[in-house]
């Protein structure tokens, strides 16, 4: 298709300065860092654009879309970024429908929703699943992927195979056209006098019917015959509609990648929660026996049907997942149970039944509980990401990564792709859908060897071609054509159809602007790769996105984990052109918890801070060092607080400090509003004077208590609690001398002062078997030690250090003693847990919720977002108040649901940050708090009887 050429100004920042002036300064953004970020989405492809805008309105998308028109700027739709095929990245101008993230509507008796573009699946599904509603297809990527790139691409997942593609799923669209006018796209019926408006209105409407009419036949016969394509325009689908005597216009707009108009909201149809749903993993001896029982598992009529090849199972690693050394591939069965009249465990007993005919590696695991099933699907899920672990160059590569074949042959295709690629020496996953014959397939090749690169451009062409020639297949089962099989559209189609393809295209955007180069193009797939990129350990998959805090609240990519690994790691990056976004960050690590391919962000975030320490927190934790002088300090602050944390005299007092707080960031304040932690005047050292271990003194006592600043000098009961309980198990813990295990010394850049105390903390706790937290950043910084010292000579000492930090709840659930508690109460207290970031980075997830819900005066629940981050961390809170509210607020909602009267953590900057968010809706205590109550109850019941 030649499209008009597209202009793009000369003046730099002209587009955004134009735009700035119709939406407004905080909607449009250019600089070095914005571009930068939304260069890249989860695809192989690299482009820059020149303005980003974050419309919040059908106004403003619709004024976009005028002004790229007129000015013949190309102009990309945008959601999460994580397509793996380029259409999300542009030359121009990218629009980011992140910030339209609501549910507009929920209509529970028809079981349908209006949802907005920018909500990510797994928030919709979290709204629905309240109501016991869920959406049905599932994209693998549902914990980040969001609605709009979802329609766009005609997504699909595992449970397709039950409940269709988004194509299936959706009622109507609102439609941004080019012209800059709405479309209400619906399935009208012909006779519907709303349809004749509709054609008179909008001449594509008109050329779409005629085209459809006029080549009825040509598009029955060159229809795909396997169940599920997502290559080309849907012509099929309208075809189908015409046939029923219904223009069904979301069929065209599903799936056209952002090139034919611009969604602001869809109404979707919903499928009720499975009333219990079995997994099953299935480990089978030989391929061909894989192909053989899949007709048979699907008379099970199961919701999913995966498969993993044995390539697969080996790039994944097979001990880490359980899986059997000598299995060729691996099924993955679900199925769900929807009336009261499913057995499943009958179900199970057929499933065994039938797979004893072939020759399995063992009998099938099968899992009923959520968290169990949960384990079954993890490798599967982290698939690809955790791909790019295996090899420092050799990247998985996607561009032959969608094609579809007849189910019954898919043994037939991974038979033969193994011996494809066998032969060319590449690794290769292959895996996917195969109740639906859909194969995801992920050579790993290093693209910068120019060996490499030729073996992806033979295997482009040949995978394709024996795709569509030998098995009748389809080169795109659901993630869109994009960039990378935008060449192969005519091959798959044939030039007549393609000319459709491209008639459709010019009359809905004649001025070729929505998301010129996507779909409908020459361009071979091997323009625009990111060669860079594709030898850095990131997989630009956005997992990270889904949990960043900071991303949560801005809803932009500049201020997101995946798009600051891509700043700092730019070979442009400069702290100067980047310091707002470096400085955004909390280091809160849920990124690095999230990355399955092991790439910590906050880490590379800590180093770049590094060469820019801040001046104002050099002073600051200097004198925090000089221990004694600092704690003077702190106790004449504790005799005075009841006067200066007086309401008037602390909105006095964030008033006066602002000029001097302000050198922490430009962001920071002393808040009024946050509700600070009651100063000790006997610091926890000088009330436990019997504990207490001088340098150079021997232990007493195999455990020590690194109490952290803290515990220390906050009088909140937390360090009683953690000795009382330690006691109560039997342990007298020693009070080592200590020094701030370093963690908000080193978020301000001062590693050197950071390792300065560290190395005191190395000395001191060095003759104990166990070290014992109770605060989850020290728990962190401690275990994180090694890291710190890299490459130096106390490093073998920092990890002898690490393997001997426990944290409280830890060593209460491996204690043997087990101290006695009050018998079961009648009446109990609703008790949730926030589960503090660094705690959770440090691996201690369970051994909490698992203490609290042994407690007897306690009613666990577990609430919504438990694990997201609460905004705190450290000082954030100080350093940009605004922002840790704003992320408190999903917090704080999530506790109200629940329903919890008390929450439980183990952080005390989680602790002020959930007592200043929550203004006393809920009480906040440590978990040692409740376990130290719930043993000091026993001690009252057994001293009553
Ligand atoms: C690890 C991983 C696993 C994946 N697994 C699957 C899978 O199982 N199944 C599957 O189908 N896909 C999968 N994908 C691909 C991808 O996640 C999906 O295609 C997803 O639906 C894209 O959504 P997004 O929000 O990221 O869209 P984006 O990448 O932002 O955009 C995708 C397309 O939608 C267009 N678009 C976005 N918003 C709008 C709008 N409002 N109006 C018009 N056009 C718009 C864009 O222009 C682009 O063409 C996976 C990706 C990754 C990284
Ligand atoms: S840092 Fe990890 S989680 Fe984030 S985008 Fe990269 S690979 Fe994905
Ligand atoms: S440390 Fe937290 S705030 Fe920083 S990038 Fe990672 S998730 Fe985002």
């Amino acid at each position: 298709m030649t499209a008009p050429t597209l202009i793009l100004p000369e003046r730099s920042h002209a587009i955004a300065s134009d735009l700035r002036a119709v939406l407004g300064v905080d909607k449009v953004k250019d600089d070095y860092s914005t571009l930068t970020a939304y260069a890249v989405d989860a695809s192989i492809y690299r482009i820059a654009p020149r303005a980003v805008v974050l419309v919040e309105s059908e106004g403003d998308i619709a004024a976009t879309v005028r002004y790229a028109v007129q000015r013949g700027i190309p102009l990309t739709p945008r959601a999460a970024g994580t397509n793996l095929t380029g259409s999300a990245i542009g030359s121009g101008i990218i629009l980011d429908v992140s910030r339209l993230n609501r549910v507009l509507e929920l209509n529970r008796e028809e079981s349908w929703a209006r949802v907005q573009p920018g909500i990510v699946l797994a928030e919709l599904n979290k709204h629905l699943g309240r109501h016991g509603f869920m959406f049905g297809p599932d994209p693998s990527s549902g914990d980040m992927c969001k609605f709009g790139g979802m329609l766009a691409n005609n997504s699909s997942g595992p449970h397709t195979l039950r409940y269709g593609a988004v194509k299936d799923n959706v009622e109507a669209l609102r439609v941004c056209l080019q012209s800059g006018e709405w479309l209400n796209a619906k399935a009208y019926g012909l006779d519907d006098p709303n349809c004749a408006d509709l054609l008179k209105a909008h001449k594509p409407l008109r050329d779409l019917q005629l085209l459809l009419q006029e080549n009825a036949t040509l598009i029955a016969q060159k229809r795909p015959t396997v169940s599920k394509n997502s290559c080309g325009y849907n012509l099929f689908g309208l075809a189908d509609g015409l046939a029923r005597g219904r223009f069904d216009l979301p069929k065209l707009f599903v799936g056209s990648e952002g090139t034919l108009g611009l969604f602001s909201e869809a109404t979707i149809r919903l499928v009720e929660k499975p009333r219990a749903t079995l997994t099953a993993l299935i480990h089978f001896h030989h391929l061909e026996d894989v192909g053989d029982a899949v007709p048979k598992l699907l008379e099970l009529s199961p919701s999913a049907l995966e498969v993993m090849d044995a390539n697969t199972l080996n790039l994944i690693g097979r001990a880490k997942h359980g899986i059997p050394a000598d299995a060729a591939a691996t099924l993955l069965v679900e199925l769900d149970a929807d009336g009261a009249g499913t057995d499943l465990c009958a179900q199970a007993d057929r499933m065994t039944e039938i797979c004893r005919r072939y020759r399995l590696t063992s009998d099938p695991v099968i899992a009923f509980d959520p968290e169990q099933r949960e384990q079954l699907w993890k490798a599967r899920k982290a698939l690809y990401p955790t791909l790019y672990r295996f090899d420092p160059k050799k990247k998985p590569i996607n561009f032959v990564d969608d094609v579809v074949v007849p189910a019954e042959r898919i043994g037939e295709l991974i038979r033969y792709l193994e011996e494809f690629f066998a032969g060319q020496r590449v690794p290769v996953a292959i895996f996917g859908h195969i109740g639906n014959g859909n194969a995801h397939i992920i050579p790993l090749l290093d693209v910068n060897d120019q060996d490499d690169f030729q073996k992806m451009v033979q295997g482009y062409h040949e995978i394709h071609q024996t795709v569509l020639g030998r098995f009748g297949g389809s080169i795109c089962g659901e993630h869109g054509d994009g960039r990378v099989r935008t060449e192969y559209v005519k091959t798959m189609f044939g030039q007549e159809l393609y000319d459709l393809f491209v008639r459709v295209k010019q009359s809905f955007d004649p001025s070729g602007v929505l998301n010129p180069g996507i779909k409908i193009s020459d361009r071979p797939f091997t323009d625009n790769i990111d060669y860079v990129r594709l030898s850095k350990p990131c997989a630009t998959c956005a997992k990270c996105n889904a949990v960043c805090p900071v991303y949560d609240v801005f809803q932009s990519e500049d201020m997101s984990s995946r798009g600051w690994f891509e700043i700092v790691t730019d070979k442009n990056y400069s702290y100067l052109n980047s310091k707002r976004v470096v400085e955004a960050c909390l280091n809160c690590k849920s990124c690095r918890t999230a990355c399955p391919a092991g790439v910590d962000v906050s880490q590379l975030i800590l180093d770049r801070r590094a060469e820019h320490p801040n001046k104002m927190a050099g002073v600051i934790f200097r004198f925090h060092a000089q221990t004694a002088n600092f704690e003077i300090f702190l106790k004449l602050l504790a005799r005075y607080q009841p006067i200066w944390d007086r309401p008037l005299v602390r909105r006095l007092l964030d008033y006066l400090t602002k000029p001097f707080i302000r050198g922490l960031a430009e962001t920071a304040r002393l808040s009024a509003q946050l509700v600070m932690p009651r100063l000790a005047r006997r610091h926890l050292r000088d009330r436990y004077p019997e504990l207490i271990t001088q340098a150079g003194q021997t232990a007493r006592s195999p455990v020590a208590y690194f109490h952290g600043c803290a515990a220390n000098y906050f009088d909140d009961g937390v360090g009683d609690a953690v000795i009382s309980v330690l006691r109560k198990h039997g342990v007298e813990p020693d009070l080592p001398t200590q020094r701030c295990s370093g963690t908000p010394i080193e978020t301000y850049g001062h590693r050197a002062l950071a390792k300065e105390g560290a190395r005191v903390n190395l000395v001191s706790m060095a003759g104990y078997d166990k070290v014992v937290t109770g605060c989850a950043s020290c728990t962190l910084m401690l275990k994180d030690y090694p890291t710190l010292f890299a490459g130096e000579p106390e490093q073998a000492a920092a990890q002898a250090l690490a393997k001997r930090v426990t944290h409280i709840s830890e060593f209460v659930a491996q204690s043997p003693v087990k101290p006695a508690m009050a018998s079961q109460q009648p009446t109990k207290c609703k008790v949730a847990y926030h589960s503090s970031c660094h705690l959770r980075a440090a691996g201690v997830t369970k051994e909490p919720r698992a203490i609290l819900q042994g407690l007897p005066g306690v009613e666990y629940v577990e609430m919504p977002d438990a694990d997201r981050c609460a905004g705190g961390a450290g000082t954030y809170l100080v350093k940009d108040f605004e922002t840790s509210q704003r992320i408190v607020e999903r917090k704080r909602r999530a506790i109200e649901q629940s329903g919890a009267k008390v929450v439980a953590t183990s952080c005390p900057a989680c602790m002020i940050q959930l007592r200043t968010g929550l203004q006393g809706a809920a009480e906040v205590k440590h978990v040692a708090q409740l376990i130290q109550e719930a043993y000091e109850a026993g001690d009252r019941q057994t001293r009553q009887t």
